[in-house]
């Protein structure tokens, strides 16, 4: 079957879907959102896990409380979405050997305060790579060698380089976080954009123009327009295509393009790293681990880098879940998601026993999302070197013919955000808009001629 239509949106995540509103409410109403998965939300996403809904996407609004307002945070607000303050500074004075010894704090800030200076000096390194005229302030940065040191190393890289450099989230919008602990999920304030422009009944969106399990497998196109294929063999012919995919799908090779894009396009696409982020979520018969003020994260060390180092517990989110949330990132993510959850659930309860005793029940569930090997993902999010920024985003973002690139990876300020995918679909689709207003005007002129 042939649809026709003006613009098809390819992803139903937050950025197709504050693109496909801001057409709406610019009088663009044909418009067809085309969404791989059986669900709205992408990367947001939650589930329900041992009682209680667990957000396995983005968990956080970042980036509260500055001059300037985050416009999720507004959504947020409007939809009495519950929140809970997050603070994880003090996970560094919670930071546990493998003897199940806390260091002390003195130990723990004077390596926290190291860390973040040979933070700086790296990046000053890098950046002088790349600037001649800087060189001269380059100095070696030390390597982390011992466990703390590790620890600290993973948690400033891996987490929160705020305190090495400055991040736009934190500057414009403010140093605060927000973890969102709501039955709803995270996803309910993309609900609550949709009902402003698809019909919504009891929570569903049942607007003919939004397309879920439509897997886009081509995009064929000319000056006149695209053909999108999708894998279930329908064709829609667009005048335009917004494309919301993930910066690991444009990496893979689920989309193909034809005629296929530039060399420019291409790399600097395969430039971009991505961050794999995962939070591993465990259920307990009771809890064992400390819950007073300043306890809420801790930190285990070892002498393997990222081995099971940053937890969190859900008491402050839901009291009485006793459920622990362990993340990984990168090649730890991936050789977990390479296992079995059972093997996963049996070095997470090691590392356990050695923090707190061989005492401690066994876990009764696990959950282990698989956003790396999921082929609409592949990864959690964009991860770009500060000091190549610019050139690279633009590439990548730079519309091709009819083909417009949108998502958090094409949001130079916001990158890796919630807030990031929001603003990047209303600017794609402000851009669209103008091309259409200046085709229009094309079209009218050669009309008036004839
Ligand atoms: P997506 O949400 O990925 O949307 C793209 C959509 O396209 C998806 O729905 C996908 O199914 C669909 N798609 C893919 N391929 C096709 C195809 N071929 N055909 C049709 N549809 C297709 N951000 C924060 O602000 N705070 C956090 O705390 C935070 N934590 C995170 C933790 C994790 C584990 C992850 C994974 C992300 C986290 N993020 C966080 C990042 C945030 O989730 C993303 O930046 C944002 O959701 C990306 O939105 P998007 O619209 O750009 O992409």
């Amino acid at each position: 079957t042939t649809t026709r239509c003006s613009v098809v949106v390819v992803g139903a995540g937050f950025s197709g879907l504050s693109a496909a509103k801001l057409l709406a409410e610019n009088g663009v109403e044909d418009v067809v959102i085309l969404e791989a998965a059986d669900r709205i939300g992408g990367r947001v996403r939650k589930e329900e896990f041992g009682g209680v809904s667990v957000e396995l996407g983005a968990g956080w609004i970042s980036g509260v409380g500055g001059k300037q307002s985050n416009p999720v945070w507004e959504l947020a607000r409007q939809s009495n979405l519950r929140t809970c303050f997050s603070d994880y500074s003090n996970a560094r004075y919670n930071i546990y050997d493998d003897s199940g010894k806390i260091f002390p704090s003195r130990i723990a800030a004077d390596s926290y305060k190291k860390a973040v200076e040979s933070a700086i000096r790296k990046l000053r390194n890098e950046e002088s790579n790349h600037d001649a005229d800087l060189s001269v302030l380059a100095e070696t940065p030390s390597v982390p060698k011992t466990p703390i040191e590790l620890a600290i190393d993973f948690i400033l890289h891996d987490f929160e380089m705020a305190e090495v450099e400055p991040i736009s989230t934190y500057v414009d919008f403010g140093e605060r976080e927000f973890l969102v602990v709501d039955e709803r999920g995270y996803e309910c304030l993309l609900y609550k954009m949709a009902e402003n422009f698809l019909f919504t009944s009891e929570g569903k969106i049942l607007d003919s123009r939004l397309k879920l399990n439509k897997v886009v497998r081509e995009l064929q196109h000319s000056r006149n327009g695209v053909s999108v294929k999708t894998e279930d063999g329908s064709i829609y012919e667009a005048n335009y295509v917004i494309l919301s995919v993930s910066i690991g799908v444009l990496q893979s090779d689920l989309i193909s393009f034809n005629p296929p894009l530039p060399k420019w396009k291409t790399e600097a696409i395969n430039n971009c790293d991505i961050m794999v982020y995962t939070k591993v979520f465990l259920k307990f018969p009771r809890k064992f681990w400390p819950c007073g003020p300043e306890k809420e994260f801790f930190i285990y060390a070892n002498e393997r880098r990222g081995y099971y180092t940053f937890w969190q517990h859900m008491e402050n989110a839901y009291p009485g879940s006793n459920i622990l949330v362990v993340t990984l990132t990168n090649g730890e993510s991936k050789r977990v998601e390479a296992q079995s959850d059972q093997q996963t659930m049996k070095e997470a309860m090691e590392v356990l026993r050695k923090m707190f005793g061989p005492q401690i029940p066994d876990a009764i569930d696990i959950l282990v999302p698989r956003w790396w090997n999921n082929r609409f993902q592949r990864g959690s999010y964009s991860n770009y070197p500060i000091y190549i920024n610019h050139p690279l985003i633009d590439d990548i973002k730079a519309p091709l013919g009819r083909i417009y690139f949108t998502g958090e990876h094409t949001n130079e300020k916001f990158n890796g955000y919630v807030h990031g995918a929001y603003l990047s679909g209303i600017e794609t689709s402000k851009a669209l808009l103008e091309e259409m207003r200046i085709e229009k005007e094309i079209i009218g002129e050669n009309q008036a001629f004839l």
